[in-house]
């Protein structure tokens, strides 16, 4: 078979078949297809866009580019959830511990920030000794002695993803429906888990803003984990505005520990028990997802969500006693009051700015490459939608000696707008039943 027949098929409209594309996927993984032939043949998908058969073949392709993850020893049900992202989203960092808790195994494979976003591994690397990158063997250690594994991609798993996705972030192919989902689902499906739960923002964080597309990947992803015996469902919420008041690593940390304490911010909670409440429904631990909303925030209030949360840390080498003592996380040097020029209703008008607002502190990534400063951040003292009044703080900017503050609030003023009142869409907007 020849790479330019596949890709002259796919430029000019036509279907690949299962051959062309189990050759594609496994010639690029040996090395034998070269990157820029890659690139023709994503560019095409990008255009052309994936018959179902297509998608079901490729992630199927890419899902066993290497080896796959199977807990044939844990007795429990295994489930996971994923997020598309966005700003101060550390739903997973309670959520994990919350339904190990209640009796339901995590093997959660995350991914670190880029751009706008933030990323969960990243978050719980600010933890001083935390360790993400666990082999094979430590991240079945780690379940069968917490229920919980965080753990970063290793070289084996979805050899072909860690190849395809930079190369589609550095030639703007990112943005293709049949792209992500089958990125994210072969990903996601290595993990050996029964049941996921998607959680797909909307808005100007989002990675996709408009919940019509956002609605269609999830579509997509929920087909193709159903086509896998894999239960999943999916909720879409905002991302409009940040989630929660701490943006940043350390912050986020500090939260997470929060809503694990049953403190916080309630729309965090709020999502926490209806992503966990629902990994419990989809993996038959409860039979509606009432009763599983009411089993995580009983976790939570009983400590029993804290105290997984501390094996977690105690298994994967993260100083436990953070959670008595938060002096013990980096923080930064500075702490600087962020002012309402206004009187009015306090709005997000572009809240990717936030997180970029972020990245100009040093707490980001522009490349995979960049260094992140854990300690720098944001906490909002007032929230979307709330009235305001000129001069109070709407947040404090945490930053190391002023180092790119003043990028910080110029995006910030980018961010916000202080003025008439705005009809606040809600935390979720829609449930996805798979
Ligand atoms: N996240 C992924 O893992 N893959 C994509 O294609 C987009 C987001």
């Amino acid at each position: 078979m020849d790479v330019r027949s596949v890709i002259r098929t796919k430029r000019d409209g036509g279907e690949l078949s299962e051959e062309e594309i189990r050759f594609f996927i496994t010639g690029y993984v040996k090395g034998e297809i070269a990157d820029y032939q890659a690139a023709a043949l994503t560019a095409s998908i990008f255009i052309r866009g994936m018959t179902d058969r297509e998608l079901v073949t490729w992630t199927h392709a890419m899902l066993h580019s290497g080896t796959t993850l199977s807990f044939p020893e844990l007795p429990q049900k295994k489930a996971d959830k994923h997020s598309t992202g966005g700003v101060g989203d550390k739903v997973s960092i309670p959520l994990a511990p919350a339904v190990a808790a209640c009796g339901v195994a995590v093997p959660m494979i995350s991914g670190r920030g880029l751009g706008h976003t933030g990323g969960t591994l990243d978050k719980l690397e600010a933890i001083p000794g935390f360790r993400v990158r666990l082999s094979d063997d430590e991240i079945h250690r780690a379940l069968d002695r917490t229920g919980v594994a965080f753990g970063a991609q290793t070289k084996d798993l979805v050899p072909a993803d860690r190849l395809l996705y930079p190369l589609r972030d550095a030639c703007g192919l990112v943005e293709s429906i049949p792209l992500i989902a089958s990125s994210i689902m072969s990903k996601k499906l290595s993990e050996g888990i029964d049941a996921l739960v998607l959680d797909i923002k909307f808005g100007s964080g989002a990675f996709l803003p408009e919940p019509e597309r956002g609605e269609k990947l999830a579509h997509v992803m929920i087909g193709l984990a159903k086509g896998m015996n894999v239960r999943c469902s999916g909720f879409q919420t905002a991302m409009d505005r940040p989630l929660g008041r701490a943006c940043g690593h350390t912050l986020e940390i500090e939260e997470s520990i929060d809503c694990l304490a049953g403190e916080g911010p309630a729309d965090l909670r709020e999502l926490v028990l209806l992503q966990g409440g629902e990994m419990l429904r989809l993996t038959g631990n409860v039979a509606t997802l009432a009763e599983g909303q009411a089993k995580i925030a009983d976790a939570i209030s009983s400590g029993r969500a804290m105290g997984v949360f501390e094996l977690i840390l105690r298994e994967q080498g993260g100083d436990p006693k953070i959670l008595k003592n938060r002096a013990l996380l980096p923080h930064a040097s500075h702490v600087e009051p962020w002012k309402s020029p206004a009187d009015g209703m306090l709005a997000f008008v572009d809240t990717r700015a936030v997180g970029l607002a972020i990245n100009a502190l040093g707490g980001g990534r522009n490349q995979i490459t960049d260094t992140i400063d854990p300690g720098v951040g944001l906490v909002w003292r007032k929230t979307a939608g709330e009235s305001v009044k000129r001069g109070d703080v709407l947040c404090e900017i945490h930053h190391q000696n002023g180092r790119g503050l003043e990028a910080c609030q110029k995006l910030l003023a980018s961010a916000v707008r202080v003025g008439p009142p705005i009809q606040l869409r809600p935390l979720v907007l829609a449930h996805l039943a798979g």
